[in-house]
């Protein structure tokens, strides 16, 4: 049975492998065992029993509270050629009857309803007048009075399931708190060993958690490395919304508002826009997500804090949910721990601790030097195992390159110490800039021997390493008022008995760090083809009236542009294609693929050697190292890559590090030496200390050279010291001298 779901995931669904836990679920399924499913969203729920639905003889109904993802589901049945129908009220009278007559037909294999439509009787009495094989109930947190969307139609259910005896019973939740799970199972009836429970871990997310400085500029920053791609920015108030759409729009963006006080008609419109890609980019406020099933969201941004880790979490996983990559940014800014306070000072007692509990979980999580999976994953009490992600700015950050930043951290504290402690890290930083604000002269602040005496960082600057004065315990922030106050270690940092070593890489512009290997696909996919084929597959859409990710989903896309198929054959190999689809919208495809290849004499390649997922998430950020490391032996500096691709030279120098990691080897000349700023005796010190200690780790060697070699340095003469530079040097010396000798 396992393999014909297996056929029918390929052939229909046009996808190779199940996701995890799909399979067992499906069997679970279709043994006719009750089935919970706890998946996060973009999991793969609707596969669970969608293919169920295929193989049994009668019908499948499906309970679902929004009508918006009813209609998104039957639309993509039906594009994928499967027998699919919506019951609700927004249907005309006409609709509804076609509806009712092809269900009595047995002409489909899913029915998609509202649990009012369900419980209805002349649905009931529909229904009962044949078998139903399975009845699936969608978000099914909604029983569930501990759950934050209960609905009191979901608690009836338990009753109609009664009415169908021999249907299976399958429930489908993304929430993951044990009480809601517990709860819907003894609801109804469940037995505890049929629960499956995924993982939380959206491998696939990006996280990244930067100081918010100044954010209209680290939001443009960041969007406009997202040409074209759907992205969501999160704010916390409506005005904000309006606002940054203004701003947004004038800069030249693609930006819609959603907000509850907007007009309905106009919000409705505005998503609608956004889910067809007709406007690149939504801002919004909590209110927008819901029902949106759009799986090509590349970005989130929370422009403001969002609550608490469980809103973050349902807010960022709306990014990637075609399990392409995506990335999230949380602009972090202390100032607005305080609006969410005043939010929450609002509460009663009980709530009050508990929001506020919660908020310090999302608050850990920001600070965290560590991987953000561990307190994200936690919170959902899941464990993570791997001490390191690779898919969070944290773990990509790779070694610590930690400086000597004792003298900064001396003006920062001293001059906390001189507005007697009573302001937060904003205010510090206006002073040691010498800024003129209404609160420093309010408070004759321009008249501290503090004030104006640190010129030499950016407001950005400061701000990073404000953070990690209170991440490394130098200072607390007082939670109701936002005050910075000094801890017992500050002082012996003041008192010079202490060095404060950090980090100060963020530059002033852009005003974030933002790898570079996050537009993953760049190099690996023909853009400019991808580019006709979305223009195709937005065509095909409108004309068909349904979101353009009904068609194909981006991953089809980057794929034929990958391969360049250019027959059917070909073609159906790819992700997302399957027999109905590649019928009835492959000949579109393949004659524009044709068409391109024909005049750039681009060949065919096959999917099968190449195994295209390995290629496009895994190889393309190594190839990115390898690209850079042969544009290195082909002559370019370090300066040079660093301007050709727009990064910082550490992050070529790691590209580097990589390179010969993997086994090739790098062009040897001083190149590395000229970019370092030791003296010759200090270089001679750290490559001394290679050779003693070896060079795989850097700490040891940093220890041995007392701590007073920077790491930046340290990485740079590592690829000196590996380039073997050093010892063809020794030799041309040697030779040099010889013939110094020969000369005299
Ligand atoms: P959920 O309901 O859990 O949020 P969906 O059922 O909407 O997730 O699935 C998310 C996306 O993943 C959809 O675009 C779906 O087609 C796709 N998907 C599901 N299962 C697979 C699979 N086995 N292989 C590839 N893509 C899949
Ligand atoms: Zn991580």
């Amino acid at each position: 049975m396992i393999q014909q779901a297996k056929t029918i995931l390929k052939n229909t669904f046009g996808y190779d492998d199940f996701r995890p836990l799909q399979q067992e679920i499906i069997g679970n399924i279709l043994r006719r065992k009750d089935t919970l499913v706890i998946m996060p969203t973009g999991g793969g729920k609707s596969l669970c029993y969608q293919i169920p639905a295929m193989m049994f003889e009668d019908l499948t109904v499906v309970v679902s509270p929004l009508i918006s993802l009813m209609k998104d589901q039957v639309e993509q049945l039906t594009a994928l050629g499967v027998g699919a129908v919506v019951l609700n009220s927004t249907l005309s009278f006409e609709e509804y009857g076609q509806n009712i007559s092809r269900i009595l037909r047995n002409d489909v294999r899913l029915l998609y309803l509202a649990p009012e439509t369900l419980l209805m009787p002349k649905t009931l009495a529909m229904l009962s007048s044949r078998r139903v094989d399975c009845i699936a109930i969608d978000e099914a947190h909604c029983i569930s009075e501990w759950g934050h969307d209960f609905r009191p139609e979901y608690r009836q259910l338990v009753e109609v399931k009664k009415q169908f005896p021999k249907a299976v019973c399958v429930a489908l939740t993304a929430t993951a708190t044990p009480r809601v799970q517990k709860d819907i199972q003894t609801c109804l009836n469940f037995e505890a060993t049929n629960a499956f429970i995924a993982s939380f871990n959206r491998k696939n997310l990006f996280l990244q958690i930067v100081q918010k400085a100044s954010p209209v500029l680290q939001t443009i920053e960041f969007i406009k490395k997202f040409p074209n791609q759907p992205g969501i920015i999160y704010c916390l108030a409506r005005k904000q919304v309006d606002d940054l759409t203004t701003t947004l729009t004038k800069a030249g963006f693609s930006v819609k508002p959603y907000h509850a006080g907007l007009p309905d008609n106009e919000r409705r419109r505005n998503q609608e826009c956004f889910i067809r890609d007709d406007v690149q980019i939504m801002t919004a406020t909590i209110a927008f997500g819901m029902g949106i099933n759009k799986p090509n969201i590349r970005f989130v941004l929370h422009y403001d804090l969002p609550q608490n880790i469980e809103s973050y979490y349902q807010q960022i996983g709306r990014a990637g949910r075609d399990g392409l990559r995506a990335h999230c940014l949380l602009l972090f800014g202390y100032s607005d721990i305080h609006k969410i306070k005043y939010f929450i000072n609002q509460k009663a007692d009980k709530e009050k601790r508990t929001a506020i509990t919660h908020l310090s979980a999302l608050i850990g999580m920001a600070e965290t030097g560590d991987c953000r999976r561990i307190p994200l994953l936690t919170y959902f009490g899941e464990k993570y195992a791997k001490p390191k992600c690779g898919m969070c700015d944290n773990c990509a950050s790779g070694e610590q390159t930690l400086c000597d930043l004792s003298i900064p951290a001396q003006k920062f504290l001293s001059c906390m110490k001189r507005c007697d402690e009573m302001f937060g890290a904003e205010h510090i930083i206006d002073v040691l800039r010498g800024g003129k604000t209404q609160k420093v002269m309010k408070f004759s602040h321009q008249n501290l021997s503090t004030y104006g005496i640190g010129k030499e960082y950016s407001k950005q600057e400061w701000f990073y390493l404000s953070r990690q004065l209170l991440q490394k315990g130098l200072m607390i922030q007082d939670m109701e008022h936002g005050a910075l106050k000094l801890m017992p270690k500050a002082w012996e940092v003041l008192r010079g008995k202490e060095l404060f070593l950090g980090k100060m890489e963020v530059k002033p512009e852009p005003p974030f760090p933002v790898k570079e290997s996050e537009n993953t696909y760049d190099n690996i996919y023909d853009q400019a083809l991808f580019k006709r084929l979305r223009e195709m597959r937005k065509e095909l859409a409108d004309t068909t009236n349904v979101p353009p990710y009904v068609i194909f989903p981006d991953k089809t896309l980057i794929e034929m542009a990958t391969f360049f198929p250019q027959s059917p054959e070909n073609l159906r190999h790819l992700h997302g294609v399957g027999s109905i689809k590649l019928e009835r919208y492959g000949h579109y495809f393949l004659a524009i693929i044709t068409e391109y290849c024909k005049g750039r004499h681009v060949p065919e390649k096959s999917k099968s050697i190449l195994n295209p997922d390995d290629i496009i998430l895994e190889k393309a950020a190594k190839r990115r190292f390898i690209v850079i490391g042969e544009a290195y032996n082909l002559g370019k500096t370090v300066t040079e890559l660093a301007a050709d691709y727009n990064v910082k030279q550490n992050t070529i120098i790691s590209h580097l590090y990589n390179f010969i990691s993997e086994g090739y080897s790098l062009r040897s000349d001083d190149e590395f030496l000229t970019l370092s700023s030791l003296t010759s005796n200090q270089q001679s010190a750290v490559l001394e200390t290679y050779d003693r200690l070896g060079s795989e780790q850097l700490k040891p060697v940093f220890d041995a050279l007392n701590e007073k070699v920077c790491y930046d340095e340290l990485h740079l003469l590592r690829l000196y010291y590996l380039s073997g530079a050093r010892d063809q040097e020794t030799g041309d010396r040697t030779n040099g001298l010889a013939q110094r000798h020969d000369d005299t």
